[in-house]
């Protein structure tokens, strides 16, 4: 339709109408014998069949035959005919589901992440879906917040590049290409930030910080040309964010030039009266209205509270026919008017979804999500690499004859299919290759798998984490399991224990006090370490963990976070050096949960610590160090690297000028490696204060063994921006550092001044 069509068609619908534009429920209200569900729960919304018929949106849904029916039978509802729109959480994957998103940040590889993006865009579409609530742009720095799972960590540049790479998968250069679907950025804004980890509190940010940190992934999803825009939970200011005018109109609108659908989070219209925001609903849709929400998702507030208000001239007309408006564009944008059936294709469907295409996909990304945290003695990988076969015999024949390749799997996630996340609504645990399949398919030698214990004690507090096995098994069965694998870590040469996070331990609501595993897989790692020292732990997590006693008891340590459909394969990849690993942190490791929030990119204080000290009245705590356990950008590979202090080819940059920085980059180990090679830079003086090192840029660069190569980064001007004092962005003259290195806790200086 041309804009004139669009115009004219919102001059002629009625009010009801329009308002049922901006009205989203869940899908079930339409879904087949479903209608009789108004009167049930959804009583409580006060939706009336009228209402029901001109609905504008519904999420939660992916069948295409379903959607097909309900897309055609609105359709002949709706006074003018207008198309439905489909929106779901395709948060990692659709049925072929890849690493969560902090394992995708930990790839470094934003490439990887677009393709990723695209083919779970795909396979949406082909099930009906027309709009995915993702990415999750939240820039996430505490760990104890439960959805840093769906965030690519810690730091603002990588935020961003990522953000971006995910909204260029799921839409491509136009929404109206085929297989494309509408990208929602979330939470707008500062949703990472709550207040002690807990989710929904405030964001309690300076409003520097606020602009200049938590705001930069949103900007680059926008940039990124986002369709829409999800408005998040927390206050921002003490303003609930979806009633915030300031940070909807001013900052969204105005400063990050949105142009798209900005839709309310699940129910959160109706919150502004619990964060005592609104007097009622009354209140509740005429600020959020106010604030320039397009869609009310899941509560009546719009549907039942702006009608009147319109009519009686309280809130403008003119606010409401501008969100319409953007509702239509977006229909338009995506090709409905034209084509309402475009996207659900059920054969095509069957032909694409799980292909071994999109598999390897998913191997490939889960492959390099995975980061090696430690590898004492190289006991990785597995017997030097060398392939053994499932008999014992050494297939490669090479010197290392001798090997005693019997291998204990032990601990809930090795033969687990619950590998997927609490975010993968459309995965299924049945097309899951658990650890266990994948080595003995690819010939891991002689394997004793056993459990040892449950995911979660039976003391534990998970209140997420209903209906747990332990309650099921008796005090002997617990014993026998435990047994069962002692027996396996004691006759076996190297022990592989595959612990971790029960699935809903992280994800939304699911903020935890203590960032550790549970107590009962930590307990069987101890009784494990004791019969066998050669102790390889892969970590499955949604979240950076307290592992003090994971790494002090483990040669090798591999974080797998949830690595989704073909986690198995990739962890078994890794394992045998089928593929090296090359993940890197997205968010530092801590060395305690008290630490948190913790990251790299942190300010200097007055009395910085001097570095390896302890030293009363500097910046410190008594009991613990200042440093993570493990900082953002490290991860091993199995070779080694060595890299030069950066150079620089002038010393003097001016406004319009550029300088290059390099390092030279040698693969000094027996293997072939990728490494990530990362660009820091510190403003050393400003007129407010600069974090100790920034994020500017990163290369993965591979290397054969012996190979060396010089590693370059221009720094433009852009690059050294920031939210000056007076509130406007730009540089200011002085003098900057600049480190190359491997993670963002090594590397030496080099300098310059910016004239
Ligand atoms: C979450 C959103 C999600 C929405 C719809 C909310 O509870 O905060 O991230 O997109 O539900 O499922």
């Amino acid at each position: 339709m041309t804009k004139r069509q669009l115009e004219e068609l919102l001059k002629d619908m009625s009010l009801q109408e329009k308002i049922d534009q901006m009205v989203q429920l869940p899908a079930g209200v339409l879904m087949k014998n479903g209608r009789e569900i108004i009167t049930g729960p959804l009583s409580d919304l006060h939706i009336t069949q009228e209402e029901l018929d001109g609905l504008g949106s519904i999420l939660g849904t992916y069948d295409p035959d379903e959607l097909n029916r309900i897309q055609k039978e609105q359709m002949e509802r709706q006074p003018h005919h207008i198309p439905m729109l489909f929106m779901l959480d395709v948060i990692h994957g659709m049925k072929t589901v890849y690493p969560s998103p902090l394992g995708q940040g930990a790839t470094f590889d934003p490439d990887l992440v677009r393709d990723c993006a695209s083919m779970a865009a795909k396979e949406a579409s082909l099930l009906g879906v027309h709009v995915t609530f993702s990415p999750m742009a939240d820039l996430c720095r505490d760990a104890r917040w439960g959805r840093v799972m769906e965030g690519t960590g810690e730091d603002p540049y990588l935020n961003g590049r990522m953000t971006a790479a995910m909204v260029e998968g799921y839409q491509g250069h136009d929404m109206q290409e085929p297989y494309k679907i509408c990208a929602c950025v979330k939470h707008f804004a500062g949703y990472g930030a709550p207040t002690a980890g807990r989710d929904y509190t405030a964001a309690q940010l300076s409003r520097h910080t606020f602009l200049e940190y938590y705001l930069s992934g949103y900007r680059a999803g926008i940039r990124a040309g986002a369709g829409m825009v999800m408005t998040s939970f927390n206050t921002v200011e003490d303003i609930p964010a979806t009633g915030n005018q300031t940070l909807m109109r001013d900052v969204l609108r105005g400063e990050l030039g949105f142009k798209g659908v900005l839709i309310s989070d699940y129910g959160a219209v109706k919150e502004l009266i619990a964060h005592g925001y609104a007097s009622d609903k009354d209140d509740a849709a005429a600020k959020a209205l106010t604030a320039g929400v397009d869609i009310d998702m899941v509560s009546d507030c719009y549907s039942d509270h702006l009608a009147e208000q319109i009519r009686s001239g309280k809130i403008s007309e003119s606010l409401l026919n501008e969100a319409v408006m953007r509702i239509l564009e977006l229909k338009n944008k995506l090709g409905l008017f034209e084509h309402p059936y475009r996207y659900a294709d059920k054969k095509e469907a069957e032909r694409f979804i799980l292909s071994d295409d999109n598999r390897k996909l998913a191997r490939r990304a889960a492959q390099e999500s995975i980061v090696l945290l430690k590898n004492e003695d190289d006991i990785l990988p597995l017997y030097g690499g060398v392939r053994v076969s499932k008999s014992g015999e050494n297939q490669d024949n090479t010197e290392r004859q001798n090997i005693r390749n019997k291998l204990a799997l032990i601990g809930p996630y090795a033969d687990s299919r619950s590998l997927l996340s609490s975010w993968a609504v459309a995965g299924e645990q049945k097309d899951v290759v658990t650890i266990r399949e994948a080595l003995e398919e690819c010939g891991a030698g002689t394997l004793l798998t056993a459990k040892g214990c449950p995911m979660i004690g039976r003391d534990e507090i998970c209140y997420n984490c209903e209906s747990r096995e332990t309650d099921s098994l008796s005090d002997q069965e617990l014993c026998e399991m435990e047994e069962e694998a002692l027996r396996a870590a004691r006759e076996a040469d190297q022990v592989i224990l595959c612990v971790g996070e029960h699935f809903l331990q992280s994800g939304e609501s699911a903020s935890r006090t203590e960032l550790l595993i549970p107590a009962v897989q930590q307990d069987l790692m101890r009784k494990v370490a004791q019969v066998n020292s050669n102790l390889i732990t892969v970590v499955v997590t949604g979240r950076p963990l307290d592992l003090r006693e994971v790494v002090k008891l483990s040669k090798a340590v591999l974080i797998a976070w949830f690595p989704g459909t073909e986690g198995g394969h990739a962890v078994a990849d890794i394992l045998t050096g089928a593929t090296s690993p090359q993940g890197k942190l997205p968010m530092s490791f801590p060395y305690c949960t008290g630490q948190e929030p913790i990251s790299y990119n942190a300010f200097s204080s007055g009395r910085p610590m001097p570095e390896g000290k302890h030293l009363r009245f500097f910046s410190g705590y008594s009991d613990a160090p200042n440093e993570p356990l493990y900082p953002f950008g490290y991860g091993l590979t199995y070779t080694d690297f060595s890299l030069t202090d950066p150079t620089l080819d002038r010393d003097v940059m001016s406004q319009e000028d550029k300088i290059t920085a390099s390092a030279v980059l040698t693969n000094i180990g027996k293997r072939s490696g990728t490494e990530t090679v990362q660009l820091y830079i510190r403003d050393l003086s400003a007129s407010v204060v600069r974090p100790v090192r920034e994020l500017k840029g990163f290369q993965k660069v591979k290397l054969e063994a012996g190979q060396s190569c010089r590693v370059s980064f221009p720094i433009d001007i852009s690059m050294l921006e920031f939210l000056r004092a007076d509130g406007t962005f730009g540089a200011e003259k002085g003098k900057f550092q600049v480190f190359i290195s491997r993670s963002s806790a090594e590397g030496r200086p080099a300098e310059f001044t910016l004239q």
